[in-house]
């Protein structure tokens, strides 16, 4: 059974009243918190949208704004740490909207206790990957709790962008007719952290995938228009993904399962850990909805970037108005996907 770092679970009446830890996997349970909380007090036309960056308008040009914290336990797994999450993380957000990063904040808590080793190898990977990304850290916070009052280091990261072109990507804006591409292998993320955390005993070959895509996507958006909507597929994975665009477009999408690229050894440890790979979150990967007459084109530039050299088509969107997601599976079955209701994955960025 995959452990948590809470020890005490509540019961089910009490999970009414209070915060759970599924509250925050990103799925059905995350998106009960927002509706019934925070949009209702503090919802208007920016952030009602719920996209992956706020877009702002000021004096004819468009900024793009998002922000992220990280909590994820082990601090360090194999292929990232929370340094490297918590740039990339920030880094996607704003180039799945099409914006070109132009600063990070970081914020930072730290529990008394922790090793100043332990910070500067987090430091030196936030370094080593805002150079990946050609983006610098421009301010920043500190706060320091007590021991027992936080695991490590928290981060938090907010990103500011600058969008080029008049933004047109956005979930409306999909047609029937456009397919849906994805830039490599899923879940890879997700199972390297719960590996790293549940059987740490264990030699795995798995390697978080996490990596800043601000310059695989903006190869393909400086040469075609036809990108019509992208968004990174985090906690709740592909599945929560394509389970949102179905929702907000209004159109049947059909996923082929045997399309999708997965690494045998991360089908093996879904196996083992019991998770569907396709709801665990990915650090690096971006799926992409293109119009059908520029797919050629997408997958070729894709192709040609380290980070999207095994890109390819893993669905489509038909013309039905039904708002659902259905999954053609290898076996030749189909099922309709829906988003995870909680959290199987807990704190794994
Ligand atoms: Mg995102």
């Amino acid at each position: 059974m995959i452990t948590t770092t809470q020890t005490t679970p509540l019961t089910p009446a009490q999970q009414k009243r209070k915060i759970v830890l599924a509250h925050g996997g990103g799925g059905q349970l995350t998106d009960e918190l927002i509706d019934s909380i925070v949009l209702p007090r503090l919802g208007n036309q920016v952030l009602t949208d719920l996209l992956d960056s706020a877009v702002l308008n000021q004096n004819g040009r468009q900024f793009a704004m998002t922000t992220d914290s990280f909590v994820v336990q082990p601090l360090f797994f194999p292929g990232a740490d929370i340094g490297r999450l918590a740039v990339c993380g920030t880094i996607n957000d704003l180039a799945v909207s099409g914006a070109k990063p132009m600063g990070l904040s970081l914020g930072m808590i730290l529990a008394e206790g922790l090793e100043k080793k332990v910070l500067e190898q987090v430091i030196d990977s936030i370094a080593q990957a805002a150079n990946e990304a050609g983006v610098q850290i421009v301010t920043g916070d500190t706060k320091v709790v007590g021991s027992h009052q936080a695991d490590g280091i928290y981060l938090t990261t907010t990103g500011v962008g600058l969008i080029d072109k008049p933004n047109q990507l956005h979930p409306e804006k999909v047609q029937p007719g456009d397919v849906i591409i994805i830039n490599g292998p899923i879940a890879d993320h997700g199972l390297a952290v719960m590996l790293a955390r549940e059987m740490p005993q264990v030699e795995s070959v798995l390697k978080s995938d996490a990596a800043p895509l601000n310059h695989l996507i903006e190869s393909v958006t400086s040469q075609t228009d036809g990108v019509v909507f992208m968004r990174d597929p985090t906690r709740s994975g592909v599945t929560g993904v394509v389970v949102e665009l179905a929702q907000r477009s209004n159109y049947h999408i059909i996923l082929n399962e045997s399309n999708l690229p997965l690494r045998p050894e991360t089908q093996h440890a879904a196996d083992m850990l019991g998770l569907d790979p396709l709801e665990v979150a990915n650090e690096g990967k971006v799926i992409m909805v293109v119009r059908g007459k520029e797919e050629k084109k997408v997958l070729d530039l894709l192709n040609q970037h380290p980070l999207g050299k095994e890109a390819c088509v893993i669905g489509h969107v038909e013309s039905d108005k039904d708002a659902i997601c259905e999954l053609h599976t290898i076996m030749g079955g189909q099922r309709i996907l829906q988003k995870p209701y909680g959290e199987q994955l807990p704190r794994i960025c």
